[in-house]
């Protein structure tokens, strides 16, 4: 059976994330956007109220739909994308700790990554380097077994909460001759030598997030730090040696789950643009009646509100997919995630057109939702790479 209608519980957390958001999110996304200060009263608020958490997470997932966790980003993106980031990023490494790791190291990192609601904790998913974005397979990170513990050596760029999160679960080749399928996730805690943050970037959008680059310099971490343990590596490595077709890739496992929640985040933007948009194009006047009563503007806001919805749609199946059926079949994921990033990019360049000038001046939110909105075309695999992601799957 089909059916898009909420149940109780879902329409209350939503509508609780939303009433955090537009209390707590909104009156300081200006702030953060300008100072590009990490938002550290907001993520403690959230922690205190019970939003974030890994307790708030399971919650989330336990919903047999699977949607709760794309109505909690939908709602706080709609705050603040790059705030949102702050508290949701950490979702990202608790991802591949969930999908690679054994029971043990389920139950140990996942709340290591959270902290405590008094004092919440980040986390980082460190793939990208300098030379291997979307090419996730001629990554240089090397991992090496040395006397019983693993020593990893390379420098991850662009990382969220890089450098300043008690867990960093880092991706690194343990046999590269194998492409991906000789990569291994690693956990590596803060404090442990030869960490370090690097460089931290200044971006266009979502300027709330932390955005580092994290060097690893001879980081030794013991043997129970490899998500998912040596046998299963070993004998992953072994099939991979034998020719064995693999879907297994470290890295991008995590990203397909993910996707449809990011995609999420990316209609949040999407949304609070288009009721902006749709609010002003009613009480603007120009010529003597409101512009919305212009053709040209109302349709305008009739492609944003269908686009909008049509992402919506493309989210939720896929999360439903992924609870009903496991894997995604037909990278219902990639598609959501697609449609989502180029909606959230096309509904704000529209919400600032409608605006006018207006909308290009800092006093009104609308260009802020633009810069933030294009990070989702780009981060967790770019159009391009869902793009051929979607092609490979259609064509399999
Ligand atoms: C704010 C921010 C936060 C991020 N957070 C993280 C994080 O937490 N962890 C992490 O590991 N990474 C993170 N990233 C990195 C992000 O995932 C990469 O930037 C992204 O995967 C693209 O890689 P790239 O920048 O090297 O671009 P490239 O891979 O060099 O791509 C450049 C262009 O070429 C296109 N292209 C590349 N290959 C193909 C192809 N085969 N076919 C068609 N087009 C192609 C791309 O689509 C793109 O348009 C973050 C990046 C940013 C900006």
């Amino acid at each position: 059976m089909i059916s898009f209608e909420l149940t109780e519980e879902q329409r209350e957390i939503r509508d609780w994330v939303h009433e955090f958001a537009e209390r707590e999110i909104r009156p300081v996304a200006a702030h953060y956007d300008e100072t590009e200060e990490f938002p550290w009263p907001v993520v403690r608020k959230a922690a205190e109220v019970g939003i974030y958490g890994h307790e708030f997470l399971g919650q989330t997932f336990a919903d047999p739909t699977g949607i709760m966790p794309a109505l909690v980003a939908e709602e706080l993106c709609w705050g603040c994308a790059g705030i949102a980031l702050a508290i949701q990023g950490t979702g990202l490494p608790v991802a591949a700790i969930f999908n690679q790791g054994t029971p043990e190291q389920i139950a140990t990192w996942i709340p290591a990554c959270y902290g405590t609601p008094q004092e919440p904790a980040l986390g980082a998913f460190c793939v990208t380097e300098p030379d291997a974005g979307s090419d996730v397979s001629s990554m240089r990170t090397r991992a090496v077994k040395k006397n019983g513990d693993w020593v990893i050596n390379g420098r991850k760029i662009f990382i969220t909460n890089g450098g300043i999160a008690d867990v960093h679960v880092v991706v690194a080749a343990v046999d590269p001759d194998l492409g991906v399928r000789g990569q291994a996730s690693f956990v590596v805690p803060k404090g442990t030598p030869g960490l370090r943050q690097g460089k931290k970037e200044k971006k266009m959008g979502i300027r709330a997030s932390h955005t580092a680059e994290v060097l690893f310099e001879d980081v030794r971490v013991p043997s129970d730090c490899l998500l998912g343990g040596e046998e299963r590596l070993e004998a992953r490595i072994r099939r991979a040696r034998s020719g064995e077709h693999s879907r297994s890739a470290v890295a991008l496992k995590t990203f397909e789950a993910t996707r449809p929640i990011v995609g999420a985040q990316a209609l949040g933007i999407a949304r609070a643009a288009f009721e902006f948009a749709l609010q002003y194009a009613k009480e603007r006047k120009q010529f003597g009646r409101p512009i919305i009563e212009n053709q040209a503007i109302a349709f305008k806001l009739a492609d944003m509100a269908t686009e909008i919805e049509a992402a919506r749609a493309l989210i939720w199946r896929a999360l439903w997919e992924s609870r009903h059926g496991g894997e995604f079949k037909k990278a219902e994921g990639s598609m959501a995630k697609l449609k989502a990033g180029e909606v959230a990019v096309k509904v704000t360049e529209e919400a600032i057109q409608i605006c006018g000038g207006y909308g290009y001046i800092r006093d009104f939110p609308v260009e802020k939702w633009h810069r933030d909105a294009k990070i989702y075309t780009l981060f967790e695999g770019t159009s391009e790479i869902q793009r051929l992601v979607i092609s490979r799957a259609i064509s399999e």
